[in-house]
């Protein structure tokens, strides 16, 4: 039984797309001969639209150079012919697999991403060991091997990307499901295939599981790595957590402090914008990390400000509210008390009287309790209206109405049935209980000294009648309670005045 070779199963599985002409053309002319720089020169100047690309590039900030350099020549001096090819390998290749957004890959957002994890990589490299040429264009490439599984099988990558979507799983985990390897290998093959050297493709090789990576080149492919973490800072979707990662692993593995961590993060967005441009990757909205969090904190300041706001609105509606619900309550007892009570002497007026004679009759019939009923009239009252005058006569009315409050319970309902009469209803009272307390207001008043307008003191009497219900001894209606009551009234204005009768 034989063993099949993994990349044999590779390459039976997909198709590896051969070099594109001019970069075969591109690394022949840099093998080693003396003459290198020439052949590459002329290999780049016959494709003017490359030459005026490496051009710009080569004046970008990416290569901060003193002077400009205006021609091919003149740039393989100025920035060496490593640089020079790497520049023109990143523009062929990336020409050569610039597909078009369809069928579900969008290739402009995966050159977006692998051109910011190339400026971070170049941004990395003095900071992780010293300059390196060919950095850019490995950070460029690391993903290579996703465009080159797409093209070559687009149904089975598109449930790559959909698996790993749904699942949440990796995407190296996923393709390894799907295809039985990943793109790092898949690009290591390739551009191993390709000839470029293998510090290109070995770090390729393991740059999402960088531990991995042989000893040679384990640094460089933690470089790789953090070039894709970086680019996920401004492309990926959990963007603190990735960026507390890229900090973390700067100060820790390159001793890189907090100030200087934010300038690169910083500079990679800034940097990205103009390399984008150059490679022809429609023009993103990147700005740096730390103005995307001051802009964040400015809208978070906003929102704390109209919190504030609405929480100082809110506690000044409710305590209008409250004020409200005061003068609410207020009004609402002073219409109680309008509605049923007079507004002269306090007591209840005739209409609570009658509902208050319906309810207690009910309640008394219910609970077999006895309800009695005092009627009271004050006597030659209106001898004192016109010895005195109406004004005293109404001063009297209020002093006489006080004593009856005085001398009635909570639970007794004392009211004005008329002009100067009064009536006390009694719950749980019976006959003797009534005549007692009749007897006990008509005393009151009797010794009640009233002072009325002019200075003058007069005294009043009253006569009262008092009759019973008692439950069990028959029904009795209302009216019938208030006619006996009545009845008795006059037996006392009938006797002499200034007396309580009870008729039962
Ligand atoms: P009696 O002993 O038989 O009850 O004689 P009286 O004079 O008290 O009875 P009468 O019914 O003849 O007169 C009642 C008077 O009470 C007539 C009315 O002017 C007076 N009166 C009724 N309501 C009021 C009031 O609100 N204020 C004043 N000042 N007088 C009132
Ligand atoms: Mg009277
Ligand atoms: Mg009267």
């Amino acid at each position: 039984m034989t063993i099949e070779n993994p990349e044999n199963l590779l390459r039976q599985s997909i198709k590896l797309p051969s070099p594109p002409a001019i970069a075969i053309r591109i690394l022949e002319a840099v093998k080693g001969t003396d003459s290198s720089s020439d052949e590459l020169s002329e290999v780049i100047s016959a494709d003017p639209a490359l030459a005026a690309k490496i051009l710009k590039l080569a004046n970008s900030s990416l290569y901060a150079l003193s002077c400009p350099v205006d021609s091919i020549k003149k740039s393989v001096t100025v920035i060496g012919i490593n640089a020079l090819k790497n520049i023109a390998l990143s523009f062929v290749i990336v020409k050569e697999l610039r597909g078009h957004a369809e069928g579900g890959f969008d290739f402009d957002f995966f050159w977006k991403r692998s051109l910011t994890a190339a400026v971070g990589a170049d941004l990395l490299s003095p900071v992780a060991h010293g300059k390196s040429d060919d950095l850019f264009v490995t950070a460029l490439l690391q993903d290579i091997g996703i465009v080159i599984m797409y093209l070559s099988r687009k149904a089975d990558y598109l449930r790559v990307l959909d698996e790993r979507m749904t699942a949440g799983s990796s995407l190296c985990a996923t393709e390894q499901h799907i295809f039985g390897f990943d793109h790092q290998e898949v690009g290591a093959l390739v551009l191993k295939d390709w000839g470029l050297p293998d510090t290109i493709y070995e770090p390729i090789r393991h740059h999402h599981c960088p531990e991995q990576a042989t000893e040679k080149f384990a640094p460089r492919t933690h470089m790789l790595w953090l070039s894709d973490r970086l680019s996920s800072v401004y492309h990926g979707s959990h963007r603190v957590e990735v960026v507390q990662q890229v900090r973390r692993e700067l100060a820790e593995r390159y001793q890189v402090d907090k100030e200087a961590a934010q300038t690169l993060i910083d500079t990679v967005a800034e940097r990205s914008v103009e390399v984008l441009s150059h490679f022809d990757v429609p023009p993103v909205d990147m700005k740096p990390f730390s103005l995307i969090l001051q802009e964040a904190n400015e809208e978070l300041g906003k929102l704390n400000f109209s919190y504030e706001l609405l929480v100082m609105e809110l506690k000044q509606s409710m305590e209008r509210a409250e004020k409200l619900a005061v003068q609410l309550r207020a009004a609402n007892k002073k219409l109680r008390d309008m509605a049923f009570c007079d507004s002269l002497t306090g007591l209840y007026n005739y209409g609570f009287f009658q509902d208050a004679m319906d309810r207690e009759l009910k309640r008394s019939a219910r609970y077999k309790s006895p309800l009695s009923l005092i009627m009271m009239d004050i006597d030659n009252f209106k001898r004192v209206n016109d010895e005195y005058g109406h004004q005293s006569g109404d001063i009297v009315l209020q002093k006489v109405c006080s004593v009856i409050s005085k001398n009635t319970r909570n639970s007794d309902i004392a009211a004005r049935y008329g002009g100067e009469e009064f009536a006390i209803i009694l719950p749980e009272t019976d006959i003797r209980g009534a005549a007692f307390m009749a007897e006990r207001v008509r005393k009151a008043i009797e010794k009640l000294e009233i002072e009325v307008t002019g200075g003058k003191t007069l005294h009043v009497t009253i006569s009262a009648g008092v009759t019973s219900y008692h439950p069990g001894e028959g029904g009795a209606s209302k009216l019938q309670l208030i006619a006996t009551a009545d009845k008795a009234l006059y037996l006392s204005k009938n006797t002499g005045r200034n007396k309580i009768s009870v008729v039962k």
